[in-house]
């Protein structure tokens, strides 16, 4: 409505009268019509977003899980542990189906991550290895830096000038409220160390994939083993990125590398299921997914702490409703996203062929949600401008039909599942990303109830409709 307002206003002449609000559909600079939806939804959608609004249950249920349990590395006894708590916990709000399914995943933690210059002048330099990286020959591995401004910069060296080196590259990443810089300054941390090794590299330092200027290294999986690495691979804090390229500027420099890793085949990791089952269609599934694991440098608080509270909240303000929705609403907490989303792929080869309405993972901190994306078929746009009208009041603006509906449905999503994205403000997100940072205090709880109001109405809108979804072709 806000929208439709603001187009007519300024299209329109002074003396004329404002039309009806039936008339504004008709302006063709107006946004196309939303499909309507029931006076008794409508009550439903501003309970939601009130009693959201007032509503401290996300913040406990984050609370507890880094107060009680804290950084859940993939695999880990700790991430054993998170889906004991998460159980408990989706008991306690009185969910139904509560249930783990199981499954392994290659295990990967670094017992010793160690670097520094060696020489007349050295210094130490915090890194953080990556994750999949092999351990180094015992004692360390030592050899002169080369550094390359970007991964192509790296694509298009000579093997003579990488041959017996330590390939460093010293990518930035740009800061943007939608974090797409980091799709691009991340694809050094899977791919540097297969294209270093074909060159014949010894080892691999990359900056950190990180907007801040702190001097933690940002831990993050990558796609080595995928790609038949087996080299040594660390993250550099941002502020000994800068000096080793200072160094290398001035320079012959030589960097020792020490990395110790514990590689495990087949540990145990498992996905967290709840739902609240639908009063009408109940195989017809809503699928609000966020992941338990997270990196074990921080609490887990933001990534993915956050997500798991934000939907587990927006679902129990639907459970407490007088009458459940026509749908199924079911929560995934996935397992092990962080080291290769085998808990998306464990619950897509378990589920895909349920028919899944609409689908959406929180996964991007904790900042307000500023933007409404889906990607839906033609078919469905008037839906998604239904329910961006109900976001509206909580500030959320239409956004494009391109969402990525995030990592743990991403399986699902090529299968063929509508998506969507409640699109956080990142401006900040990637200080702490993977950092000794990620705790707590980095959640503003006001914003965490915006992102409960969010999801609840989103959720409420689809759940209770019988409005058919179909992703793009
Ligand atoms: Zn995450």
């Amino acid at each position: 409505m806000i929208v439709a307002t603001l187009v007519f206003a300024s299209g329109a002449s002074a003396q004329q009268q404002p039309p009806p609000a039936t008339q504004v559909a008709v302006n063709p600079q107006a946004p196309p019509a939303a499909a309507p939806i029931s006076a008794e939804q409508q009550r439903t959608v501003e309970r939601l977003r009130n009693a959201a609004l007032e509503s401290d249950l996300a913040w406990e249920i984050v609370e507890d899980l880094v107060t009680e349990i804290g950084p859940r590395l993939a695999g880990s006894e700790a991430e054993s542990r998170a889906r004991a708590w998460a159980v408990a916990m989706l008991r306690e709000n009185r969910f139904s189906n509560i249930r783990i399914e199981p499954f392994t995943i290659p295990y990967w933690d670094a017992l010793r991550e160690e670097a520094s210059i060696v020489g007349a002048a050295p210094q130490q330099l915090v890194i953080a290895a990556l994750g999949g990286s092999p351990s180094t020959p015992t004692g360390g591995l030592e050899a002169e830096v080369v550094r390359f401004p970007d991964m192509a910069a790296l694509e298009a060296a000579s093997n003579a000038a990488v041959a017996g080196r330590i390939v460093f590259i010293d990518e930035r990443m740009g800061r943007t409220q939608d974090g797409s810089g980091y799709g691009a300054a991340v694809a050094k941390r899977g791919r540097c160390a297969p294209v270093a090794q074909a060159k014949g590299a010894v080892a691999c330092l990359i900056r950190s994939v990180c907007t801040d200027p702190h001097r933690f290294a940002h831990q993050g999986g990558s796609s080595r083993q995928a790609l038949g690495a087996s080299l040594p691979a660390a993250a550099l804090s941002p502020a000994d990125a800068d000096l080793l390229a200072r160094r290398i500027a001035r320079g012959s420099t030589r960097v020792r590398l020490n990395i110790e890793a514990d590689i495990r085949e087949n540990a145990p990791s498992g996905n967290v299921i709840a739902e609240i089952r639908g009063r009408e269609r109940p195989e017809e599934i809503v699928l609000l997914a966020a992941h338990l694991d997270s990196w074990d440098t921080g609490q887990g608080a933001v990534d993915d702490g956050a997500g798991v509270a934000i939907i587990t909240a927006a679902a129990r303000l639907i459970r407490d409703l007088p009458r459940r929705p026509r749908r199924t609403i079911r929560i995934l907490l996935a397992g092990a996203e962080e080291n290769g989303v085998h808990g998306g792929a464990a619950y897509a080869r378990a589920h895909s062929s349920e028919p899944h309405i609409v689908g959406a993972e929180s996964d991007f901190g904790a900042g307000r949600i500023y933007r409404f994306r889906t990607r839906f078929a033609e078919q469905a746009l008037p839906y998604g401008r239904a329910i961006q009208r109900q976001l509206a009041p909580l500030g959320i603006i239409a956004g494009d039909n391109a969402a990525s509906g995030g990592a743990d449905t991403g399986d699902m999503r090529t299968a063929g599942m509508p998506v969507v994205d409640l699109a956080q403000d990142g401006l900040d997100y990637f200080d702490y990303h993977h950092t000794p940072n990620d705790t707590l205090d980095k959640i503003d709880p006001e914003a965490l109830r915006q992102n409960v109001a969010a999801w609840a109405v989103f959720a409420y809108l689809v759940a209770d409709s019988d409005w058919v979804f179909t992703a793009p072709q």
